[in-house]
């Protein structure tokens, strides 16, 4: 495979950039929303593309925020959510952690009079007002029909394949999960292809890799296919199959557009990534949290509803719609200013 001419066919132009890190905006007089991250590990989009994103949306409405990170600690975000609260904040988004913390806060929130909004992750029971996020029952329909597109361009019409999921803790995991379970439902009906492996690799690399390894030993190395639920995952995985002597041989997805996935994607060990450009998304957060602030109308703000899988009760969701990037797209992501060419293309 020419990497060489790929690689610098993506790489070789002109140069761009991400939007800048975003601070703490705003003018005086108490915050306007109040933003928790849940970690800087089981994705770098957190804080490289989410921060930037929402700092822009804040910044261009000229309401005031505060952004935070828990780095993964329920400990952390509960002190978070405590102090957001204690500011006066009038919104707070939380992407949760776990649903216990995740309600937890919420109900805090509630109590104390704070409407709230679940950004990216919907916690279950807990509430909120407005669920702002991707299709993710659409996200993991791409990386199945992306699965299915990888091994007909390799010309398998019969495969052994796995899925290595995101974390049960998470709500996306099971969005994600049933949207390849749709897509490949016929393929594996079928008998073309079979299903050997269904693991969660927890959106840590290491996991990810140690439940694909056995995978992998498991089935004699016959694995044709990997779903794999996001890139940070598909690189634990990518590394096993390097040193299985593998990779490039065996399509992997994944998920969020990242630096590595961008990287593997370039080098032909990631057959695509599902890109979810997290200025719509924080567009979204920004305009429903000005609402609520005002105390208009949101219903117009809202496109669709998801199911809280606790209350059976329908969530106003504003939806936001994913793409699938392989080699013949991936230009999409540089010409957004989503990735910078200097991040992706480096020597290493
Ligand atoms: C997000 C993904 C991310 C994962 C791990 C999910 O809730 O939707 O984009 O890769 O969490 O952080």
């Amino acid at each position: 495979m020419a990497l060489v001419a790929v690689t610098a066919a993506a790489c070789g132009s002109d140069d761009s950039s991400t939007a800048g890190d975003g601070g703490n905006g705003g003018g005086g007089g108490g915050t306007d929303i109040g933003v928790i991250l849940p970690d800087a590990t089981t994705s770098p989009r957190w804080e490289a593309n989410d921060k930037p994103s929402l700092s822009k949306a804040f910044d261009d409405a000229g309401v005031s925020y505060d952004i935070q990170n828990a780095q993964g600690s329920v400990d952390t975000f509960g002190q978070l959510c405590d102090q957001m609260i204690g500011e006066g904040v009038k919104v707070l988004m939380i992407v949760n952690l776990d649903q216990e913390s995740g309600k937890a806060c919420l109900d805090k929130a509630t109590a104390a009079g704070v409407q709230s909004i679940d950004y990216d992750r919907l916690t279950p029971g807990g509430g909120a007002s407005f669920y702002v996020s991707f299709d993710n029952v659409a996200v993991g329909g791409l990386m199945g029909t992306g699965l299915i597109a990888a091994l007909d361009a390799a010309g398998k019409t019969k495969a052994n394949i796995v899925y290595v999921n995101g974390a049960a803790t998470d709500n996306n995991a099971s969005l994600f999960k049933q949207g390849y379970e749709e897509a490949l439902a016929d393929k594996i009906d079928s008998g073309d292809y079979t299903l050997v492996g269904d693991q969660s690799g927890e959106w840590d690399a290491t996991k990810a890799g140690d439940v694909f390894e056995q995978m992998y030993t498991d089935n004699g190395g016959k694995i044709d296919g990997a779903v794999v639920a996001n890139d940070t995952m598909a690189g634990g995985v990518i590394a096993r199959l390097k040193a299985a002597g593998s990779a490039g041989q065996v399509p992997v997805t994944g998920q969020d557009a990242s630096v590595e996935g961008l990287q593997n994607i370039l080098m032909g060990y990631q057959a695509g990534t599902v890109y979810k450009n997290t200025d719509l998304e924080a567009d979204a957060a920004a305009k429903l949290a000005i609402a609520l602030i005002n105390g208009d109308d949101t219903s117009s703000l809202a496109n669709g509803s998801v199911t809280d899988p606790d209350t059976n009760k329908d969530v106003p969701s504003a939806l936001a719609v994913p793409v699938w990037v392989t080699l013949d797209n991936i230009q999409t992501v540089f010409d957004d200013g989503f990735a910078a060419y200097a991040d992706v293309c480096t020597d290493d």
